[in-house]
């Protein structure tokens, strides 16, 4: 997804929502055994902030299927991350403004990067296996002397 400033300019206007759709990589949450199931679903603003810079804000929403990290039951969990960028020109800037266009995948995909948890849970009380009898203590009780 391209947020064009120019056409933003043209119209007049100082900002403008967006809502989009796209397929990110499905290995993006880093978490072993899992992948982003279907689209991630981007809705945000962009506010003019200067002739060639914008802050970028929103956030993303995606689900993830997968094992959960403890008991490996299959498992889908939704997830929102918010992001906020301000995007110019300045060449230190890691989503600068270049001919007046902003490459928002880039801020969605580190937002995705950084903001996810290391562990993909069943739930947040997951009792895992027993490392002893195997057994799914989440189902019953470990068979262990
Ligand atoms: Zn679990
Ligand atoms: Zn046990």
């Amino acid at each position: 997804m391209i947020l064009d400033l120019k056409e933003l300019k043209k119209s007049g206007k100082v900002s403008e929502t967006f809502f989009f759709e796209y397929f990110a990589d499905k290995n993006l949450s880093g978490i072993p055994d899992t992948e982003i199931a279907g689209p991630v679903r981007v809705s945000g603003e962009i506010v003019l902030t200067g002739e060639h810079s914008a802050n970028v804000s929103g956030e993303a929403s995606f689900e993830i299927r997968g094992n959960c990290t403890r008991c490996l039951a299959q498992t889908v969990k939704q997830y929102v991350f918010e992001f906020s960028e301000l995007c110019d020109e300045a060449s230190d800037n890691p989503y600068p403004v270049v001919n007046d266009k902003i490459y928002l995948d880039k801020i969605i995909d580190d937002t995705v990067i950084s903001d996810m948890p290391m562990t993909f849970l069943c739930r947040e009380d997951c009792k895992g296996i027993c490392a002893g009898c195997g057994v799914n203590l989440n189902e019953s009780e470990c068979k262990c002397k």
